[in-house]
């Protein structure tokens, strides 16, 4: 028998495949706290990782002493406890917990989306009395924005109103899934300001009066994220907790980091698959060497995905005021291939390990179900492409 040396492909090559490293991470800085993250993953996270996806086990603890390795603190500057502004540390810190756990690495993004907000608002004493804790993972903190991020793409009509009265806004509607909650957490929402063409954006909580948190279904996966529907009915945030009104040109200013970011997660993911795969080889390497992706393949795009998904981030800091078209451009991309890079290494994995990934409870399955997430929290794949076409591609 004659076995294939290089494997034919079914599914679309997502990158170029010149000059590629061949091993996840060659070549790579990795930010000084990742070692530190990666201890706390290998030896807390890693034991209760079913307990979170099967019985929505919400890893509170788990995340204070993520906060204390430095997961949090990577994109703050250190007046707030931060390490400085560094989104690659911030992605490297998301990655890091999703190859274990996306619904650990999930709400690892909620709590550093947050810290963008609050790193990024012109409200210091907001700042001041909040990012040190959130940096710390001292206060848990979430965000909201799927849905503006939606509306400002031209997908959904916005679900929040705010009317301004004395001392603050008055904020009523209901957003359908924000995560990373609990009570006393906080979140960044966006709401506009009724008969207005405008829109701010507010921290809240759930423990300011008319805010409340209702369950949600049951999810595929993600259970253990602390994920809630919220509801707003009258409820009034005084002024100090306005991250920005009108929020216009600060929605600019935090949209690319907050897109880059989420690559972690795909990166992360795709490499636990890896990992998966690499444990048949050895035993099935002689009948998996037909399928279609190998790991090979994947190590080669994941290191491709990480090199210019670092590279960018290290990019984004140095840019003042509005990214250019084309950087803009790049990111959404390298969402993008996040995405689809995701389901291609979780599909692999499962014919990979064949029947006892079919096995419920194995971990191909669940990164099988994890994977979908990566392509439809918003930005999902549908959203990235709409915008990529509505800047000309
Ligand atoms: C496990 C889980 C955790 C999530 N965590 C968060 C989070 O922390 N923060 C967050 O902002 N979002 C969160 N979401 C929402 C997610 O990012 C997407 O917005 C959601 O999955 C719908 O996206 P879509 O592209 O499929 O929507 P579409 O297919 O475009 O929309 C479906 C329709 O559902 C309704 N709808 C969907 N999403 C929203 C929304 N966000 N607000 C108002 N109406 C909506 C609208 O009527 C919309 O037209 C979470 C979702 C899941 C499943």
């Amino acid at each position: 028998m004659v076995l294939p040396k290089t494997p034919t492909h079914n599914s679309s090559t997502l990158i170029d495949s010149k000059d590629r490293p061949s091993v996840p991470g060659d070549g790579a800085v990795f930010v000084p706290a990742i070692a530190a993250i990666r201890t706390v993953v290998d030896q807390e996270l890693a034991p209760h990782v079913q307990d979170i996806d099967l019985n929505g086990q919400y890893p509170g603890d788990i995340m204070q002493r993520l906060g204390a390795a430095g997961a949090f603190r990577q994109a703050v500057s250190p007046e707030f406890g931060g390490e400085g502004i560094s989104l690659k540390g911030a992605i490297q810190s998301i990655e890091a917990v999703s190859k274990s756990c996306l619904s650990t690495g999930f709400i690892t993004w909620c709590q550093v989306a947050c810290t963008w907000y609050l790193q990024n608002t012109q409200n210091s004493e907001l700042q001041k009395e909040l990012l040190p804790a959130v940096a710390q993972g001292q206060v848990m903190a979430g965000t909201g924005l799927s849905n503006p991020m939606k509306c400002f793409a031209g997908i959904e009509k916005i679900a929040l109103t705010a009317t301004k009265v004395e001392g603050g806004f008055i904020l009523n509607g209901q957003l359908p899934w924000v995560s990373n909650l609990g009570p006393g957490h906080y979140f960044g929402v966006v709401a506009r300001m009724a008969n207005e063409d405008a829109h701010l954006m507010v921290i809240v909580s759930d423990q300011l009066e008319g805010v409340s948190l209702r369950r949600c279904g049951t999810f595929i996966a993600l259970e253990g994220t602390g994920t809630f529907g919220c509801v707003f009915r009258n409820a009034f945030i005084p002024d100090q907790y306005v991250l920005a009104a009108p929020c216009e040109a600060y929605i600019h200013q935090i949209q690319p980091g907050f897109i880059l970011t989420q690559v972690g997660m795909g990166l992360g993911l795709v490499a636990g698959c890896i990992d998966l795969i690499n444990r048949y080889q050895r035993r099935l390497g002689h009948v998996n060497c037909f399928l279609a992706d190998q790991p090979s393949d994947l190590m080669a795009e994941l290191a491709l995905a990480q090199e210019q998904a670092y590279d960018l981030a290290d990019e984004l800091v140095q840019v003042e005021g509005r990214l250019s078209p084309a950087l803009m451009k790049k990111v959404i991309q390298a969402r993008l291939t996040a995405g689809e890079m995701s389901i291609k290494a979780a599909n692999a994995a499962m014919l990979h390990a064949g029947a006892r990934a079919y096995i419920k409870g194995s971990p191909e399955e669940r990164k099988l179900r994890e994977a979908y997430f990566v392509a439809i929290v918003t930005p999902a794949i549908k959203q990235l492409k709409k915008m990529l076409y509505a800047m000309g591609d």
